[in-house]
């Protein structure tokens, strides 16, 4: 079956990785901004050269294992230059690049180490689902690990404001504690299936079954800090058949909603 993993950061993943995601179905992916930092100082230069890779060399990379890669920009809440400006003045630029489908990922991130301040937070992402207003573009929420349903809360709040289009938007790393909420606002549920979340395929099938499975994306969020599975979308969808869903339901959730929220291809 074809898959599509809608969030994934694919510079911190092999060739190797690519060609095992392949092999077990994933012909697309939507990679999205993160800067791994810990321990380095970034400026507005380093997220403007990883805005270059992504759309210039991953998605090069990504062919050669026969993978569509798709890309989100973002200022991600864990990095945030001190110049950001210039890192917002240049998105604009980069969402009229044919590759771009996404502003992701956005949000707030207490534990951010660039930008503890929650206030400025807010600010740029305002600033961002403004830009998303303006440009009709679908967004991608990161969640917090912890009390996710008080940062849902502020995200659905701050997305009336916006005017943003709810259909448009992803509430990713959801868990069951949320989807409810998320659903009756309007928006898409993203379910990120990651050991360092502990969250495996058979609690994601879990949460399935109480989803409205035509707002519903499983991603892996595979990255270079966190344990993470660059098979978590196609183990899914195997566990998916094994409880019990039908081949129509596993396709929806698996490669039908990242198309058309994406409006990929
Ligand atoms: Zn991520």
């Amino acid at each position: 079956m074809q898959m599509i993993d809608p969030h994934i950061h694919i510079d911190s993943r092999t060739r190797e990785d690519l060609a095992s995601m392949a092999t077990a179905g994933i012909t697309a992916v939507v990679t999205l901004t993160y800067y791994p930092h810990l321990h380095l100082p970034i400026t507005s230069q380093t997220l403007l050269d990883y805005f270059e890779r992504a759309t210039k060399f991953e998605t090069w990379r990504g062919k050669q294992e026969l993978i569509d890669v798709y890309v989100g920009v973002a200022l991600n809440p864990v990095n945030i230059p001190p110049d950001y400006e210039r890192v917002l003045a240049a998105i604009p630029k980069y969402i009229a690049e044919e590759r771009v489908v996404a502003i992701g990922e956005i949000g707030l991130e207490p534990g951010s180490q660039t930008c503890p301040d929650l206030t400025r937070q807010k600010e740029i992402l305002r600033a961002q689902l403004k830009m998303a207003k303006e440009y009709g573009m679908p967004v991608v929420f990161h969640t917090p690990h912890l009390d996710k349903e008080t940062w849902v809360e502020q995200y659905l709040e701050l997305i009336a404001q916006a005017k943003v289009e709810p259909s448009k938007v992803v509430i990713d790393h959801a868990d069951a504690s949320v989807t409810k909420k998320v659903f009756d606002f309007g928006c898409n549920v993203g379910i990120t299936v990651q050991p360092w979340r502990g969250l495996r395929p058979q609690d994601a099938a879990k949460i399935l079954k109480d989803c409205d499975l035509n707002s519903v994306l499983i991603d892996s969020d595979c990255n270079i800090t966190l344990p993470s599975d660059p098979l978590s979308v196609p183990k899914t969808a195997l566990e998916m058949k094994r409880v019990g869903f039908s081949e129509d339901d596993i396709k929806q959730v698996v490669f039908k909603n990242p198309v058309r929220i994406f409006n990929l291809a």
